[in-house]
């Protein structure tokens, strides 16, 4: 019998443990999972925490029942340490759970001390709290108040920033509040990963809007109450909204058998820790090249499984081949689809106006949060 331990009940860890479960049979092999959170959190939903009339009830529903469905134990502890070379994992209540493998899913935070004077000065989406605080505060908000929107260098998902941004100005035209908007980002171009297309549209929306934005810039400090980015430009704003850098977990920094960058753990394509064999790293914990996003730690997720498994039948592991599959809402100016296979694969993009993207992002939600709190599928136990 082995057992499989999970941090994290994420995107990722949700996926590893559904997969594993898939695969092998419950009596044999244990799987436990541990999360410092009773709830899964739907985060792209976070984004319309600060504007939208949108219960949270909606976007989480609790992980318990969904791992007893599967025949998985499920613990809310918080994870303090891990000590690789003995094999535990150590909670915070002293706690020691041994693992044959191990998956660390314990996603990233925001690390606002990377950037020089940037801690406690910016609003931010990461969390529900910190999502309801940026409501209360646009709430607050008057009209000519200089409004600063960005990606600081090192970021790992600008797409968040755009979201934020054109949802922003649907909010400040419904209310007919004229607001001046700066928005930088170290990209070279407008979200210039996927394609030229996608960077058209939100140069043209940028212009329609009179945003004033820079880009391939990164922060040099911020003080007194102004941007100083690194072409010269000192923005003032009376409202932040910066994405930093993101860094890894606590319990990370303290487990002294890693080694890591600000947190985050180094993998192989296989997603099978650096250091460690029988520890795999996904989502955005891992330092693994690429966009961190939602998709990217469900695939991940289910391929450290699929991994795990090929390592205990001594198959060879599979790497991880990128994609992209991402949709951007831009308030009320529209949305993008953009899907690729590949990194090399070419890109299928898809603009639309109107409500329609609203609708379509909500019904995925409610379609994600039905299938995973109901399990609406039902293979488990094809033992390999
Ligand atoms: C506003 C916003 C919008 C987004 N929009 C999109 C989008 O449109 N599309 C998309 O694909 N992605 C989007 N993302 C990104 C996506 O949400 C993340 O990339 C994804 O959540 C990462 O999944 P993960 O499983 O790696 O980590 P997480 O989802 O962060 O899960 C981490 C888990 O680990 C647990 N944990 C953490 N520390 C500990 C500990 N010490 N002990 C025990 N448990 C611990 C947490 O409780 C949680 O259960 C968005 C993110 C935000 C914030």
């Amino acid at each position: 019998m082995m057992r499989i331990v999970i941090i994290g009940g994420g995107f990722g860890g949700l996926n590893a443990a559904i997969e594993i479960r898939k695969k092998l049979n419950q009596p044999k092999h244990e799987i436990i999972i541990i999360s410092d959170q009773a709830d899964f959190v739907f985060r792209p939903s976070l984004i319309w925490l600060p504007f939208h009339k949108h219960s949270i009830k909606k976007f989480t529903f609790p992980l318990q029942p969904t791992f007893e469905k599967i025949g998985a134990t499920f613990i809310e502890k918080q994870v303090k340490e891990i000590k690789p070379k003995r094999n535990h994992v150590i909670c915070n209540d002293d706690e020691t759970i041994e693992y044959d493998y191990l998956i660390i899913a314990s996603g990233a935070s925001p690390d606002w001390e990377q950037i020089n004077g940037l801690e406690g000065k910016s609003d931010s989406v990461y969390e529900i709290s910190s999502a309801l605080k940026t409501k209360k505060r646009l709430q607050e908000m008057k009209g000519g108040e200089p409004i600063v929107v960005g990606v600081a260098q090192n970021n790992s998902n600008p797409g968040i920033a755009y979201e934020f941004l054109f949802e922003l100005v649907t909010y400040l035209n419904e209310r007919h509040m004229k607001c001046p908007i700066t928005f930088f980002t170290y990209e070279k171009r407008l979200f210039d990963q996927n394609g030229t297309e996608p960077t058209k549209m939100l140069e043209e929306l940028m212009a329609e809007k009179q945003i004033t934005y820079y880009c391939n810039v990164s922060i040099k400090q911020v003080r007194d109450g102004k941007v100083d980015l690194s072409n010269g430009e000192r923005v003032p704003y009376s409202f932040l909204l910066v994405l930093p850098p993101y860094k890894g977990k606590e319990f990370i920094f303290s487990s002294k058998d890693f080694t890591h960058y600000h947190g985050i753990l180094p993998v192989n394509e296989a997603l099978q820790s650096s250091q460690w064999e029988n520890i795999y790293v996904v989502g955005d914990a891992s330092g693994l090249e690429g966009n961190k996003n939602g998709r990217a730690a469900e695939r991940q997720g289910v391929l450290a499984a699929d991994n795990i498994i090929r390592q205990m039948q001594q198959k060879p592991l599979r790497a991880f081949q990128h994609d992209t599959f991402y949709f951007m809402e831009l308030g009320k100016e529209g949305a993008m689809l953009i899907i690729s296979k590949s990194a090399k694969h070419e890109v299928l993009k898809w603009t639309m106006s109107g409500m329609m993207p609203h609708i379509i992002k909500r019904a995925f939600e409610k379609l994600y949060i039905l299938k995973y709190s109901n399990l609406l599928f039902k293979s488990w136990g094809k033992d390999s």
